[in-house]
């Protein structure tokens, strides 16, 4: 006997490498600018510190869907971006213990309305319409973090229709995983099921309707979608 009015809308999710369970999907974060366009010559105290946006936790994909080509844009965008799936939450979380909280890792996209980020960053608006629409976060399977390697440097890449157009190492993030987890658990409390989108290297462009966007990250596998 349920109190809800009308039945609940299914768990986001996504899939897991290797098993029939999904992870269920609690919140999207993500981080605003993290891959510096030339090597870094300085240390910590020249960064800035991260920022993050959201996206609604329904705007999971699976790798291998056809997206509707969203509205309200010209100039849709690729990130290609590592993400981090957090198993065990937790506020305050310290540096040292951070990778402990992580369930796994996967290849992720952050599709963007360009031409409505633009807008609302010259008006001084919120991003959250060219950042969290319908769709907007494509996720392959998550590779339990035991399974993946060392996502933290290695090759991360998106072609479209077979071009190459972002090609970095994960070693080039501003800011590592430990650190995005520690600084994300100081202004939420972390949960599990979280995704952390970490940011994306230089490359950003235009996917047009028809196209085929294809990603991947070494250790972690590939990611393709559609566009319809
Ligand atoms: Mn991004």
């Amino acid at each position: 006997m349920s109190d809800f009015a009308f039945p609940p809308a299914p768990m986001p999710s996504v899939a897991i490498a290797g098993s029939s369970k999904r992870f269920p999907v609690r919140r999207i974060f993500c981080v605003g600018r993290n891959y510096a366009e030339h090597a870094r010559e300085m240390g910590m105290d020249d960064r800035e510190p991260p920022f993050f946006f959201t996206k609604p936790a329904d705007a999971v994909v699976d790798s291998g869907s056809t997206i509707p080509f969203p509205p309200l844009t010209a100039n849709l965008h690729h990130e290609i971006e590592l993400v981090i799936a957090i198993g065990k939450g937790g506020a305050e979380i310290a540096l040292d213990t951070a990778l402990e909280h992580v369930f796994g890792y996967a290849v992720g996209i952050d599709l963007t309305r360009r031409d409505l980020q633009n807008a609302a960053k010259d008006k001084g608006r919120p991003w959250d319409w060219s950042k969290g629409f319908d769709n907007s976060a494509p996720c392959a399977a998550l590779v339990p973090a035991a399974q993946a390697g060392n996502p933290q440097d290695a090759r991360i890449w998106l072609a479209v229709d077979g071009t190459v157009r972002q090609d970095s190492r994960t070693a080039e993030m501003i800011w590592t995983v430990p650190e995005v987890i520690a600084i994300a658990s100081q202004a939420v409390t972390l949960a599990p099921g979280d995704l952390i989108y970490t940011g994306t290297p230089a490359g950003v462009g235009r996917i047009d309707p028809g196209q085929v966007v294809t990603g991947g990250i070494d250790g972690l596998g590939e990611l393709w979608v559609r566009v319809g």
